[in-house]
């Protein structure tokens, strides 16, 4: 499932979803695993192989994925008759997700699979979420073996909580992402110690800190910090202080976390649950579930922490606590993850004074502060690793990033290496068996049409705003002195607020 805007057009899937026989999947994210359901919907009825925890991540996440699906559809449709259109079909429904989640086959990692005659396959922890896996397909015919490494995508290291990406000791074509396949993360921040600034200035001057955060991976990583920090007493002065997990969603993804804590937590989050302690819960750790116990929240009077998804802003129960939290200066917002363009989110982290929430507006007088993540991605130098480790390739196949960042990986190990790279674009076809590039695909780029009619249309109801006003001034001679300068400063303040 794309997210953001997509340039280059994908070649459908050479089968029908019916004639499908399985599919392989190498963690949860929505990106890899949102289209399922309408897999499903299409007629696939295979088997979907995963690991334990994708699997039970993704019974979660594809439920609200439809959720969402069919709420959005919903609302359009309320807007589609008042104007008289036709109506809007979901993407796919609940059923088709419950459909799909039905479809699954868990397996645990390092253990060979006979998915199909002469396909065997294995999971390899890729140290990128809870779950996620790189996958090594063994292909036999007539006596002849290849073996394909898919890689999924390969994680950073020193995250929290998960394991490092495990690396792969051979293969003879390795299919591998590019995500930051030309950047190198910035050195990290001592997370334990920016936090507790924040809640420790916070508090003092009686506010709350609100962490709009991803339900899945960012939240479990905020749980684990926010315990270091009530374990080791280093807010002082609120004791006990209280931090409201307010969505289903991440409260569901955590019991995941903790159920797959043998399978999938690393050597330092294991010796936490060995003496005992639960490394993502701790004291003062309040979990809503219904939307009274999240409303009540706010009678709460006492300093606290709320996190709540989604991690832009765009839905879910954090837009509620935005707007009985956000005008108040004594708090502070706190963005933790990734804001893309055209979300609230980003717009308030880009100094926005004014937000619209429910069709209120809302002035952004709290702290707004940015604490980027860890990121759970592999920047360049350990894609790179991750691929020399990698022993015997005869071909690096470069996807799953921008077209600029895949070429110039793909380059990378060309000339540094003197690997056999090629960044394809969707449409390739190559011969495991021979070894040959049998279609080259050239990219096709989407037409940007639909994005520039959009802004048209916006333009124009700028410009006839602006004829409303120029209307208003003329019809305002005569009025009263008062009211004229109370409309020229009116006027003057909104240009010098839009002014570049
Ligand atoms: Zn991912
Ligand atoms: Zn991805």
């Amino acid at each position: 499932m794309e997210q953001g805007e997509d340039t280059f057009e994908n070649v459908q899937i050479p089968a029908a979803p019916g004639d499908i026989d399985f599919v392989l999947l190498t963690h949860a994210h929505i990106d890899h695993s949102g289209l399922l359901p309408l897999l499903f919907a299409g007629g696939f009825k295979g088997e979907i192989h995963s690991t334990t925890a994708t699997a039970n991540l993704c019974s979660v996440m594809l439920r609200d994925s439809a959720h969402i699906q069919e709420f959005e559809a919903e609302w359009r449709n309320r807007k589609a008759q008042r104007r008289g259109e036709d109506n809007y079909e979901p993407l796919y429904t609940m059923d088709d997700a419950i459909g799909a989640i039905e479809l699954f086959v868990p397996h645990e990692y390092e253990t060979p699979v006979d998915v199909a005659e002469g396909i065997q396959i294995y999971f390899c922890d890729a140290g990128h979420l809870l779950g996620s896996s790189s996958i090594i397909i063994k292909l036999t015919e007539n006596g002849e073996t290849r073996t394909v490494v898919f890689s999924g995508d390969i994680g950073n290291k020193n995250q929290p909580l998960i394991r490092e990406p495990n690396y792969i000791e051979s293969a003879d074509y390795v299919i591998m992402e590019s995500t930051y396949g030309n950047r190198v993360h910035e050195r990290p921040t001592d997370y334990v110690i920016a936090l507790t600034s924040v809640l420790q200035t916070t508090f003092d001057r009686g506010g709350s800190v609100i962490i709009p955060s991803f339900a899945v991976g960012r939240t479990q990583e905020m749980l684990y910090f926010l315990r270091q920090i009530k374990h080791d007493n280093l807010v002082s002065g609120h004791d006990g202080f209280p931090v409201y997990v307010d969505s289903p969603l991440a409260n569901e993804a955590t019991d995941i976390f903790m159920n797959n804590r043998e399978s999938c937590y690393d050597e330092e989050a294991l010796s936490f649950v060995r003496r005992g302690i639960n490394p993502i819960s701790f004291e003062g750790l309040i979990r809503t579930v219904s939307s009274d116990d999240s409303r009540a929240i706010n009678d709460d009077p006492r300093p606290k922490v709320i996190i709540s998804a989604s991690g832009m802003c765009e839905a879910g129960r954090i837009k509620h606590h935005l707007k009985h939290n956000l005008w108040k200066p004594e708090n502070t917002v706190l963005f933790v993850g990734y804001q893309a363009s055209n979300t609230l989110g980003r717009s308030i982290v880009e100094g926005a004074k004014k937000v619209k929430l429910f069709g209120e507006t809302v002035k952004v007088a709290a702290e707004i502060k940015v604490l980027p993540g860890v990121s759970g991605h592999a920047d360049v130098n350990g894609l790179t690793e991750w691929a020399k480790a990698i022993t015997g390739v005869k071909k690096y196949f470069i996807n799953h990033g921008e077209a600029t960042s895949a070429e110039s990986f793909a380059n990378r190990l060309r000339e540094e290496f003197g690997f056999e790279a090629y960044a394809p674009y969707s449409g390739a076809e190559f011969d495991i068996l021979t070894g040959e590039i049998t279609i080259d695909a050239a990219p096709k780029p989407i037409p940007k049409k639909e994005h520039q009619s959009n802004i048209s249309v916006c333009y124009s109801d700028l410009l006839s705003a602006s004829n409303r006003l120029a209307q208003l001034i003329k019809l305002s001679d005569g009025r009263a002195n008062a009211d004229m300068r109370k409309l020229t400063e009116a006027i003057n303040k909104l240009c010098d607020e839009w002014e570049i």
